[in-house]
């Protein structure tokens, strides 16, 4: 009975996409943030919407699954890898940040962008940018 079960499954599966990739870890990661979120928030608009969001991302998320159109499906993921691998330095500078909240303080050199991890120490600091060489003060309250 369950053998049985299981193939339907896999022939129903058959030349499907499966959603086996980077976009649907990245849905079913949002998915568990407006959860959570979901859980805070419970009443009102605010928590409709949420409830509303969570659900398109889920309906989304098994759409991708089932759809028998690969290569639209390997197109949405190779875009989503593109934008993650950009944002993807960003989340883990903000966790970095709030890792070091009590020894460090980071600041972008005006000059060249580049985001520097300087020890937290008060006041106004004179600092030389490592990637540029120019220098520019911080002030660190
Ligand atoms: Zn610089």
């Amino acid at each position: 009975m369950f053998q049985n079960l299981k193939m339907k499954f896999f022939q129903f599966m058959q030349g499907r996409y499966g959603g086996n990739d980077g976009l649907n870890i990245g849905l079913l990661a949002i998915y568990l943030v407006l959860a959570i979120l979901k859980t805070f928030i419970r009443n009102g608009f605010a928590g409709w919407i949420i409830y509303l969001l969570s659900m398109a991302v889920l309906i989304y998320s098994v759409f991708r699954m089932f759809s028998k159109n690969i290569p639209a499906r390997q197109a949405e993921n190779a875009k989503f890898m593109r934008f993650w691998y950009k944002i993807k330095p960003k989340l883990v500078l903000v966790k970095d940040r709030v890792k070091d909240i009590k020894t460090k303080r980071y600041r972008t050199c005006p000059h060249c962008k580049n985001v520097l991890r300087l020890p937290y120490k008060r006041g106004k600091h004179n600092v030389r940018c490592p990637k540029c060489g120019k220098d520019f003060s911080v002030r660190i309250i």
